[in-house]
């Protein structure tokens, strides 16, 4: 099995399909008594690594089967190094305006903000609009002012699997993540920023995937 941390939801779910297979999404819904657009991640997740198997129009089963499937035996094998691409950075000290410039020269969505070589912020178009739109002077302020700090970035690691970056993307509602290196400098952890990994990532591999 892929080792994905299921949340409590996602173990309900497992357990309800296991006990009443075939089971639509509308009955599962009711249960949990939720809408069925709340379960549809959990869904998405739960058949995507192979725990659950879904038939139109008759239902979800549990698939106890999971390690024959090949596509998640295909998944299993790919990981975040694999697929991950060439990041954007820039230092903190960086003005918005030069930030900005630069997700269009390099064709980006998310800029990571390094200090000292270590990770310390994830810039992205939402952060530069919301700037925009409150007036701030953006030859002026630097990106450290606007950004989304440590600790609240959402990381992977090289060899963390595929699937965890993608459910990692779903989870966090983000469109990528900084892949790093971690080591420990004088007691703090110093992020090295060795790659990206984004939704066009993730798309790019299913498509790979579906061709084999
Ligand atoms: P966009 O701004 O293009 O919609 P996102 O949905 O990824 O892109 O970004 C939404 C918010 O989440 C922004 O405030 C951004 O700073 C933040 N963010 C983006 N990526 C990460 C990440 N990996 N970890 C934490 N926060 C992030």
């Amino acid at each position: 099995m892929i080792n994905i941390e299921l949340s409590k939801r996602q173990q309900q779910i497992i357990e309800i399909v296991k006990e009443q297979e075939p089971i639509t999404s509308e009955q599962i819904a009711k249960l949990l008594n939720v809408t069925r657009a709340t379960l549809r991640p959990d869904l998405a997740i739960l058949t995507m690594s192979g725990i659950l198997d879904a038939r139109p129009k008759v239902g979800y089963f549990y698939s106890g089967k999971s390690e024959a499937n090949l596509f998640t035996q295909q998944i299993k094998n790919v990981k975040v190094s694999d697929i991950m691409s060439v990041p954007s950075i820039v230092s903190e000290e960086t003005p918005v305006y030069e930030a900005i410039v630069t997700l269009f020269l390099e064709d980006v969505g998310t800029i990571f903000v390094v200090s000292k070589g270590s990770l310390v912020g994830v810039v992205s178009r939402k952060d530069f609009l919301k700037s925009a739109i409150g007036g701030i002077d953006i030859n002026k302020v630097p990106v450290g002012m606007i950004m989304t700090r440590k600790p609240n970035i959402i990381t992977v690691m090289g060899d963390e699997n595929a699937l965890h970056a993608a459910v990692k993307i779903i989870e966090h509602e983000v469109d990528s993540l900084p892949v790093v290196e971690k080591t420990m400098v004088e007691d703090k952890e110093h992020l090295k920023v060795v790659g990206k990994v984004s939704k066009s990532n993730i798309t790019k591999l299913f498509v790979e995937l579906c061709k084999d």
